[in-house]
């Protein structure tokens, strides 16, 4: 039984997810709604959602409980999270975000972001956190209660930002033809329109805003899309592109029907925009072939623990000119420090389109380096495994940061317990693919042997 003590995290890596009346109720969204109200100082909160059915329901609580603490609300719609994130930034205003990113369509989510369109940081979630524990909401009179007022720009706002950081000219005079699939998901308009705007033709797959997820799995996965990767592989296309459900990642298939994982996109990307002198953030969980290209482009590498809103800050302190993480989450500072799926495409497009060659010539010029990724339930103590894998590995270089980090003679591991799930993430490296596969497999034998031994004891 709970003690009427505790009092656990609300807020995760990514905001707060649950599943709409069951953990992540109206009461709850509406206790929370009351904390964001009491604890923003500005008179204004930005709010939007993805296409989710309990979208809607979680707003009204969310934005009921912004209200009653005096806190007026701008009801930005249905859009991707970036340009939420885009339209606190050039409005200096906070906002809420409802939405469960890449999660199944059974959940959804509550995400803060500050006024300079950045993911809250943890200690300001904390200070939530105790208004919400301590109940000390700020209540208005009724005179003073907030407001809401619907704001249809959002969006045109966002494409406008985009395309002011790539070659307009050069992209539009290509004629890119290219395939997206939403997926059902926020940028289902969006990203149709700013392709349009780049002078592509656009054919889209799955661009209906459905919030049951119906078409295909969320997370922009090779084995999620297969769709997509048939229609290209027809040969009439020069780009597939796919987001995530909030579009703030985008994963590419090449005119060949090639899947290229996000690790190289952000590998190209980072070569392609680089100058000496600059910097250039990513978590440990990314790939070496970063290190080779920062090098060779005389950039300095910043590593983080894993986590896009670390990326943000650590780029924001350190005024690093892009950052990124494996996924396809790109982070492209000149337009603002945060993921954006639709940003990372029109980079795609403006790299294609100024050094006048196709996604697979220029993925080619990167250096090869695999990651395998694997998982396993976790059945004992985090610093349990930590220590088995520690004896297993004893005399090696290793880095503990964020969960643990092996270097090998030819490549990495990274072994991490996941923040939201029960189960231990390993991601494995090395240039040669199957050595990659070895070294994740290796690893999981060697945790799943520890967890055996631990829990016979
Ligand atoms: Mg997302």
């Amino acid at each position: 039984m709970k003690r009427p003590d505790e009092r656990p995290p609300l807020f995760g890596t990514n905001g707060i997810r649950g599943e709409p009346n069951a953990d992540l109720t109206p009461d709850f969204a509406l206790q929370i709604g009351k904390s964001i109200g009491t604890y923003f100082k500005d008179g204004t909160i930005a709010m939007g959602r993805d296409t989710r059915d309990t979208g809607p329901m979680i707003f009204n609580a969310v934005s009921s409980g912004i209200m009653s603490a005096g806190k007026d609300i701008l009801d930005l719609g249905i859009l991707p999270t970036p340009a939420i994130q885009f339209y606190c930034k050039i409005n200096r205003i906070p906002g809420v975000v409802i939405t469960a990113s890449h999660n199944p369509p059974r959940f959804n989510g509550i995400k803060c972001i500050a006024a300079d369109g950045t993911e809250l940081p943890r200690n300001q979630e904390e200070i939530i956190e105790s208004i919400y524990y301590g109940r000390s909401f700020i209540q208005a009179a009724w005179n003073n209660c907030g407001r809401v007022r619907t704001i249809t720009d959002a969006v045109e706002r966002y494409i406008e930002g985009i395309m002011q950081q790539v070659n307009t000219e050069a992209i539009r005079t290509r004629e890119f033809r290219v395939i997206f699939d939403a997926g059902n998901g926020a940028a289902y308009s969006s990203t149709p329109e700013l392709l349009r705007r780049l002078g592509c033709s656009v054919v889209t797959l799955n661009a209906n805003p459905d919030g049951k997820f119906t078409s295909r799995n969320s997370e922009p996965r090779p084995e999620n899309l297969k769709d997509l990767i048939n229609v290209v592989s027809g040969g009439k296309f020069d780009l597939g592109i796919a987001h995530d459900g909030d579009a703030d990642r985008a994963v590419f298939i090449d005119s060949t029907g090639h899947f290229v994982d996000g690790d190289i996109t952000l590998s190209l990307i980072v070569k392609s925009v680089i100058k000496p002198g600059d910097r250039v953030v990513t978590p440990i969980s990314s790939s070496d072939a970063l290190d080779e290209i920062c090098a060779a482009g005389e950039a300095e590498l910043i590593r983080t623990r894993v986590g896009a809103p670390l990326v943000s800050r650590t780029m924001i302190e350190k005024k690093a000119k892009i950052g990124g993480e494996e996924n396809g989450g790109i982070i492209y500072g000149p337009h603002q420090y945060c993921r954006d799926g639709a940003m990372t495409a029109a980079l795609v497009l403006n790299l294609m389109a100024t050094r006048k060659a196709g996604l697979k010539e220029l993925v080619s010029e990167i250096p090869e380096y695999h990651i395998h990724k694997l998982s396993t339930d976790r059945k004992v103590e985090w610093e349990t495994i930590k220590r088995g894998i520690l004896g297993y590995a004893s005399g090696m270089k290793t880095d503990t940061s964020d969960g643990l980090k092996i270097f090998l003679k030819d490549g990495w591991v990274l072994v991490r317990p996941s923040g939201t799930e029960p189960i231990i993430r390993i991601y494995g490296e090395s240039r040669n693919m199957a050595r990659a596969r070895d070294i994740a497999q290796e690893y999981q034998a060697l945790i799943d042997g520890i967890q055996e031994g631990a829990s016979a004891l």
